[in-house]
């Protein structure tokens, strides 16, 4: 690649997904890059450059807009790659122009990447098309944070009588003014806006009303920056197009392939694992134990990987009858050529049910902290039970889960896969501070529960439930929400 050059990169508003192909390619090859607030960290993944944070920073100040190009020049004269990565696209009201100008002055070569601005993107993702046959067709884009002498100002009386569909960002510490020039100008106080905060993070929420209250809805909701406001007869489309937000607490490794998922159904995914597997190390006894059972039963997918790990598992397995509560655990075995058997329910219930008359003995291969229940039911059925533990449920320690549970408010669903996820999401509110938001959190939105154990855990703790599939999947449980929906 050519040396000393300066790449002026949109990272888009916010997701890693939303980024640029090239985007992604140049953050990989840069040999310093400079960005400006708390970043996804999935954007930096695979980059092997000198990370530069330009924005504010515990222990130092933000860099002043003449400190950045000065540091863009120098960086680039050392002869480095260097990518300028900024939210949204370069050039909205992103000073990328400014950068830009200042490098070419000095005879650095330059090169913009577009990016999805959030302008667009934010309206968006909370389902406000910024344009719409029959509503709206022209889009404003203005600030709403003029810096006197140093903007060409604003006409807030040709702005409020344009019609179509205005976006304000930077809006949120002027709010009430500019609310306030609009109906001055003549927009009417009843049209629809909206703020979206923080579109496309984790922690996006939407606050809709009319320009007569909503500065007043989004001060009491605590809207921050970053934000943009909408105003227009488009912000009501949301009430059909917007999705609803589905909080996925299962542990990390489930997360990516959870969150595809529940998107295929039209939920938007918050990723916040509540739990971590801990695999504990094989009983000494391991393979004596597996050949006195005659069946060897597996409750997830997980336990059955770690398990097949194990050459002696592997192979003892072939001898015996091999039980798989969930279509994902058969599917986890039949990936190592193990045929096995599920039962109809997958729930102790359905397992007693297919077993009931059939074996005498079964080994489970599962969680530290299976449950009792089961075991004791197949016991009192006259079974022989034993179990080895292959890992334990543990406290993810995860900050996804702590941003959710700081914005709890903003979700409209919770998806509780096992009791661990119900202790472990409650345990760390209450750690936080925040377990009374929490619960008046649930008793607000959805509680799904992936089955009995989990719904049982829930009333336990005194939360209700409100879906509980008729399978015991995680698909069969966003198929029960989507029904509801509908
Ligand atoms: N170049 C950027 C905009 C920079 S100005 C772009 O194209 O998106 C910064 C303003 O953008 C913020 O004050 C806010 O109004 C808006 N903004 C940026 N990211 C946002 C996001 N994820 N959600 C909502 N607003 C956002």
């Amino acid at each position: 690649m050519a040396r000393g050059k300066v790449y002026l990169v949109g990272g888009g508003p916010g997701d890693p997904e939303l980024m640029t192909l090239k985007a992604k390619r140049l953050l990989s090859e840069a040999d310093v890059i400079l960005f400006d607030r708390l970043l996804d960290p999935r954007m930096l993944e695979g980059a092997r450059a000198e990370l530069i944070d330009v924005g504010k920073n515990a222990g130092r100040h933000k860099l002043s807009q003449e400190g950045i190009n000065q540091l863009l020049i120098e960086k680039a004269q050392e002869g480095n790659v260097v990518v300028r990565l900024k939210g949204g696209d370069p050039y909205l009201f992103g000073r990328g122009g400014e950068e830009a100008l200042a490098l070419l002055e000095k005879g650095i070569s330059v090169e913009v990447v577009p990016g999805v601005t959030s302008a667009v993107a934010a309206p968006e993702l909370a389902g406000i098309p910024v344009t719409h046959r029959g509503i709206a067709s022209s889009l404003l884009i203005v600030t709403g944070h003029e810096e006197p002498g140093k903007d060409t100002p604003l006409d807030w009386k040709a702005i409020a009588n344009l019609g179509g569909t205005l976006v304000i960002l930077m809006g949120v510490s002027r709010l009430e003014k500019n609310i306030a020039s609009l109906i001055a100008g003549g927009r009417t106080a009843k049209t629809p806006a909206a703020l979206v905060e923080k579109g496309g993070w984790p922690e996006q929420r939407m606050i809709a009303g009319t320009l007569e209250d909503i500065a007043q809805k989004a001060r009491s909701a605590g809207i921050e920056s970053p934000a943009i406001l909408v105003v227009g007869e488009v912000v009501e489309l949301a009430e059909k197009l917007a999705r609803d937000r589905i909080a996925i607490l299962r542990p990390k490794a489930q997360q990516e392939e959870s969150a595809r998922l529940a998107e295929s159904y039209g939920f938007q995914p918050i990723m916040a694992p509540a739990i971590a597997l801990k695999e504990k190390p094989l009983p000494e006894d391991l393979l004596e134990r597996l050949e006195r059972a005659e069946c060897v039963a597996f409750t997830s997918a997980n336990g059955a990987l770690m398990a097949l790990q194990d050459k002696g598992i592997r192979e003892a397995l072939t001898r015996k009858r091999v039980i798989a509560i969930g279509p994902k655990t058969e599917q986890a075995l039949s990936e190592y050529g193990l045929i096995s058997q599920v039962p109809e329910e997958y729930s102790s219930e359905g397992l007693q049910k297919m077993l009931s008359g059939q074996a005498c003995s079964i080994l489970f291969l599962r969680s530290a902290q299976g449950s009792q229940y089961l075991s004791e039911g197949l016991r009192q059925a006259g079974l022989q039970v034993d179990d080895i533990p292959l890992y334990e449920v543990v406290f993810s320690g995860d900050q996804r889960l702590d941003d959710l549970i700081k914005r709890a408010k903003s979700v409209e669903i919770f998806a509780f896969t096992s009791s661990s996820t119900v202790r472990y999401l409650l345990e760390r509110a209450r750690a936080m501070g925040l377990e009374k938001e929490l619960r008046e959190a649930l008793e607000r939105s959805t509680v799904a529960v992936i089955g009995k154990p989990t719904a049982e855990e829930l009333s336990r703790q005194g939360v209700k439930v409100d879906v509980m599939p008729e399978k015991f999947t995680f698909e069969a449980m966003l198929q029960a929400l989507k029904a509801r929906k509908n």
